[in-house]
């Protein structure tokens, strides 16, 4: 697979500063595609100095100047979406449909919304005798993870350059192909030379000296609670601004009076997508005492039709393979009954995971309470609402959830109650302009639409 072998620095590809590199693993078949440097201090040194150096001019652009640029953006992501979808395939080894409708297809709306915000956002407003302006952060360090590789990037990168910042981003290791395209996409739309700059490298080197830089005024990080703590604390030491978009355990409420076999299969199509290795996903689904067998029933004719190699991909690596099966274990060990799946592997070449579904699991169980990221669904069964709620509430996560009633009110009357970022109500469709983010430890701030934006802007008031 075609990789760069320098840096995306100040509008051009410059040679690392180190030898080291990272070689790119494809998990479906185990084989190195590609090769790409391992970034060092000096690398991420050059590339926020870049940033800074641009900041000035980019900030002063006028918004519609801004918004052309990241319209051109999109048109890029567009014309290249076919080679975007492969390459997203080859890394992260989604499915290829899947690649091409979600991995290539959402960066294209949440960097189409960001081109029509920030030629309408009021940068500027009006409180009593005061002009407040709203103006960019400064100099953003943009560390990501391999989940959805473009989206990721696009939903720190577009917001960040409507407020008129600048960004140096140090993509997952594991996917790092993606984020090269995404700097010629950049550089093919005729952004300004170090408005964007790429490092790629190891999370514990480079991911780290992003973080620490005195040069970068907002650390954006999406990934684990355990990296993103470490993260919140050395931007806290050195008083700097820190998004965190972190992990979920999300709760698929299904009240009695819902569609259960269709509030089932919806449940069972959003967590084994992505083979499971979504921070949103509903991993535990909450089913009424009388409705459990049915729902069982359901469940598992519902996750057969997900076969592994070709609804379900592999995980993205052996250690996250070995994670998943290793929760599968616990679950058993801890006394939940397998309804579909086990901890073996489903083939012996690619860093597959058979789909997943654990019954009689209760909510202090390992499994209902820690992050899988894999195709591991758990069903739980509550006595009455209120149980349900104790439930869907009783982590230490809060990023999303789903709530299925025959009357909306009555889901939005319980959704109400939910401590967590976002709620669909009865299968809700995905909003690129609806704030996503964490309740509790699945984060601090909101991306995607105007709260995205906000993220990224400081205020001024000047009175009168
Ligand atoms: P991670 O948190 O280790 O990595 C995410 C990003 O942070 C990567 O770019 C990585 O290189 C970087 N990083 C790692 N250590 C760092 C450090 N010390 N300083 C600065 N940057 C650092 O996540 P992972 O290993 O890719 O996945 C582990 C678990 O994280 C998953 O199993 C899952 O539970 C969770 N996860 C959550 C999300 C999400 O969207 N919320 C996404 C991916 C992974």
């Amino acid at each position: 697979m075609k990789a760069h072998d320098g840096m995306y620095i100040g509008g051009q590809w410059r040679p690392a500063a180190g030898p080291d590199t990272i070689a790119v693993v494809n998990p479906a078949d185990e084989q190195v595609i590609a090769h790409v440097p391992a970034g060092t201090a000096e690398d991420v040194d050059a590339a926020v100095r870049a940033a800074r150096e641009a900041f000035p001019a980019w900030a002063a652009t006028p918004p519609a100047e801004r918004a052309a640029g990241i319209a051109a953006l999109r048109d890029v992501l567009v014309a290249r979406k076919d080679e975007i979808a492969e390459t997203v395939t080859a890394e992260l080894g989604a499915p290829l449909a899947l690649s091409r409708t979600v991995h290539a297809g959402v960066p294209v709306l949440v960097a189409g919304s960001y081109a029509e915000l920030a030629a309408s956002y009021s940068f500027e407003e009006r409180i009593g005798n005061s002009t407040v302006l709203l103006e960019p952060v400064g100099v953003v360090g943009a560390i990501t993870p391999w989940n959805y590789p473009l989206h990721q990037v696009v939903a720190k990168v577009a917001p960040a350059l409507a407020a008129g910042c600048t960004v140096v981003l140090k993509p997952a290791e594991d996917t790092p192909l993606t984020a090269q395209l995404f700097a010629e996409a950049i550089h093919e739309a005729g952004l300004p030379a170090g408005v964007f700059n790429l490092v790629t490298g190891l999370g514990p080197v480079a991911g780290q000296a992003l973080a620490a830089h005195e040069g970068v005024d907002l650390v954006s990080f999406t990934g684990s609670t355990a990296v993103g703590r470490q993260i919140g604390a050395t931007a806290g030491a050195a008083v700097k601004r820190v998004a965190l978009e972190l992990g979920g355990k999300s709760a698929n409420v299904i009240l009695p009076s819902a569609d259960l076999a269709k509030a089932v299969s919806v449940g069972i199509a959003n967590v084994m997508s992505n083979s499971g290795q979504t921070c949103s996903a509903w991993t535990r689904m909450l089913v009424h005492k009388n409705q459990y067998d049915e729902a069982l029933a359901l469940a598992a004719a519902a996750v057969a039709k997900y076969v592994p190699g070709e609804r379900v991909g592999p995980l993205v690596n052996a250690k996250q393979q070995q994670r998943v099966r290793g929760y599968i274990e616990k679950g058993l060990a801890e006394g939940a009954r397998l309804v579909a799946g086990g901890p073996e592997a489903p083939y012996e070449t690619g860093y597959y995971v058979s789909p997943t579904v654990f019954a009689d699991v209760t909510w202090d169980m390992t499994i209902a309470q820690e992050e899988i990221f894999g195709p591991v669904l758990s069903i739980l069964k509550y006595e009455d609402e209120e149980d349900a709620l104790r439930i869907a509430n009783g982590t230490v996560y809060g990023l999303a959830g789903a709530v299925w009633a025959a009357d909306e009110a009555e889901a939005v009357a319980f959704a109400r109650r939910m401590d967590t970022g976002q709620v669909d109500i009865n299968g809700g469709r995905f909003n690129p302009l609806a704030p996503f983010g964490g309740y509790k430890q699945s984060g601090v701030g909101r991306e995607l639409g105007p709260h995205g934006l906000s993220e990224y802007l400081q205020t001024k008031s000047l009175q009168f």
